[in-house]
C-alpha cells in the first residue's frame, strides 16, 4: 500500500493542463482560473490621492503653527473626487476631498477637523502636518506593468476587484474541466423512491455532484451503473469519449461485486491502487483509453463509504481536478492545533480523523470515526492528519485541515 503523500505525489504529477481556454466578463470570472498572467496598464491609483476631507497644503507653509500661534491660509481652489486641480499656488490651501487628486506643489493633507474655517473663507491651522501625511501615493497600490495576477490564479471575489482596479473588463480563463462522474450499487435509489429491504439511498451523488460544482467543473452525471462488469465497462468507454476525468464511486474493493477494477484493466490500466489511508483505502487512479486518436481520460475510482469517498475526494480529486484546470497552489493550508481529546491507539495507516474546533480553541474528536457515519462530517470542522501507528495524548499538538482549505 502506498503512504499519502507519495500517492498524492504521483498523482499531481501525472495531472497536465487541459486545452482550451475562453475569454470572459470579469463581472463573470468567479472562480475560474486565469490562463495568462494579468499585467497592469497603469499605476492604482493613478495619481497622489487625498486620503480624507481637508485641505492640500505645503507643510513647508505651516512650519510652526500651533495653537498659540496658528497659521491663516486663503483657499485657492476646491477639488472633490473626479475633478482635476490645478498647482497649488505657494501661500495657500486647497479644498480637498477624499479620493480627490493632491494638486501639484502640495506635499500634505490636513483633515478638516484640524482646521478652522473664519468668516472670510480663509483656514487656520493650529499644527504642522509632516510632507507626506494623508496622502495615498500614485502606484502605492500597484505599479505599472507588474503582474498583479499570474496564470493558474483561480478567481476569488478579490482577485476579480484587483483586476477591476487596473481596468480588465475581460480575462483570460482555462476551459472549465469535464467530469463524467457514476456510481455502483444495485443497493442504491434515489430520495424520493420508496427503500425496499437492503436497499439504501445514493448520498455520495449528492456530496460528491456538490464538491465538483464548487471546484467549478462541467459534469456529465451518468447515474447508477448495476453491479456488472459489462455495463461497468460500456459505461467507461462512453464516458472517456468526451470528458478528462471519469469518476466513479463504489465497487472498486476485492468483492465479487467489485467490477469497477477489472472493468477499467480491460478498458485502459490502473496505476495505482489501495492508499494507507483511513478512511479511503480502496482509492484506485488510472486512465481509460479513447478509442479514435489513442489518446486517454483520467479515472479515480472512489471507494463507496460515504465518509470514504468524501475525504478521498478532498484529499486527491480536489487538488488533481485544480491541476487540470491550471491551479498552481493545490496544498490546503494545515494548522497545528492542539487535541483536547486522546486515542490510546493509533492505526496502521495514516488517519483522517473528523475533529471539531471547541470554544477553548482546540479539538474535539467525533465519537464515532466509522467510515460509514456520515453525520461526523457534518459534525466536524476538518480532519486531523494522524501519521501511521501514532497514538495521539491530550494536549499533543496535531495538524488540523479545515474543510473550509477542502473545498477552495
Ligand atoms: P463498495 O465500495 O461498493 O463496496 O461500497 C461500500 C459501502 O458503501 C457499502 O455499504 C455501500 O452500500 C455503500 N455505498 C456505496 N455507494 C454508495 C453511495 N453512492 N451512497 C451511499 N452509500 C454507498
Ligand atoms: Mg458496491
Amino acid at each position: 500500500m502506498l503512504a499519502t503523500a507519495d500517492a498524492l505525489a504521483r498523482l499531481l504529477d501525472a495531472a497536465r493542463q487541459v486545452d482550451g481556454r475562453a475569454r470572459v466578463d470579469t463581472l463573470d470570472a468567479l472562480d475560474r482560473v486565469l490562463a495568462a498572467d494579468v499585467t497592469s496598464p497603469l499605476d492604482v491609483p493613478p495619481m497622489h490621492t487625498s486620503a480624507m476631507d481637508g485641505y492640500a497644503v505645503r507643510a513647508a507653509d505651516l512650519a510652526g503653527a500651533s495653537e498659540a500661534a496658528p497659521v491663516t491660509l486663503p483657499v485657492s481652489q476646491r477639488i472633490p473626487a473626479g475633478h482635476a486641480a490645478e498647482a497649488l499656488a505657494a501661500g495657500t490651501a486647497a479644498r480637498i476631498f477624499t479620493g480627490a487628486t493632491v494638486p501639484p506643489g502640495a506635499d500634505a493633507v490636513v483633515m478638516q477637523e484640524m482646521a478652522q474655517v473664519s468668516d472670510d473663507g480663509r483656514v487656520a491651522f493650529a499644527q504642522a502636518p509632516t510632507a507626506g501625511e494623508w496622502i495615498t501615493r500614485q502606484g502605492a497600490d500597484i505599479r505599472r506593468d507588474s503582474v498583479i495576477l499570474p496564470a493558474g490564479t483561480r478567481l476569488t471575489p478579490q482577485a476579480l476587484g484587483l483586476a477591476a482596479s487596473v481596468g480588465c473588463a475581460q480575462l483570460d480563463v482555462v476551459r472549465p474541466v469535464r467530469v463524467a462522474i457514476f456510481f455502483t450499487g444495485d443497493e442504491l435509489r434515489m430520495p424520493g423512491e420508496p427503500l425496499e429491504p437492503g436497499a439504501i439511498y445514493n448520498s455520495n451523488r449528492f456530496t460528491l455532484r456538490a464538491l465538483l460544482a464548487k471546484l467549478g467543473c462541467e459534469v456529465t452525471d451518468l447515474g447508477i451503473v448495476p453491479d456488472r462488469l459489462d455495463a461497468t465497462r460500456e459505461t467507461l468507454r462512453r464516458a472517456a469519449a468526451d470528458h478528462d476525468l471519469i469518476l466513479t464511486c463504489g465497487g472498486v474493493s476485492v468483492g465479487e461485486e467489485d467490477h469497477v477494477k477489472p472493468a477499467v484493466e480491460a478498458e485502459g490500466r490502473i496505476s495505482m491502487w489501495q492508499i494507507a489511508m483511513k478512511p479511503g483505502k480502496p482509492l484506485a487512479f488510472g486512465a481509460v483509453r479513447r478509442g479514435e486518436e489513442g489518446t486517454e481520460a483520467f479515472f479515480i475510482g472512489l471507494p463507496g463509504n460515504p465518509v470514504s469517498s468524501f475525504c478521498t475526494f478532498l484529499l486527491f480529486v480536489r487538488p488533481f481536478l485544480l491541476r487540470l484546470a491550471g491551479v498552481k497552489h493545490v496544498a490546503p493550508r494545515v494548522y497545528s492545533m492542539r487535541a483536547d481529546f486522546s486515542q490510546k491507539k493509533g492505526d496502521r495507516r495514516n488517519e483522517f480523523l473528523r475533529a471539531r474546533v471547541n470554544e477553548a480553541g482546540g479539538l474535539d474528536l467525533f465519537e464515532n470515526q466509522s467510515s460509514a457515519v456520515l453525520t461526523s462530517t457534518v459534525w466536524g470542522d476538518g480532519l486531523i492528519d494522524n501519521p501511521p501507528n501514532h497514538a495521539i495524548s491530550a494536549g499533543e499538538i496535531v495538524r488540523f485541515i479545515p474543510f473550509s482549505e477542502l473545498m477552495r
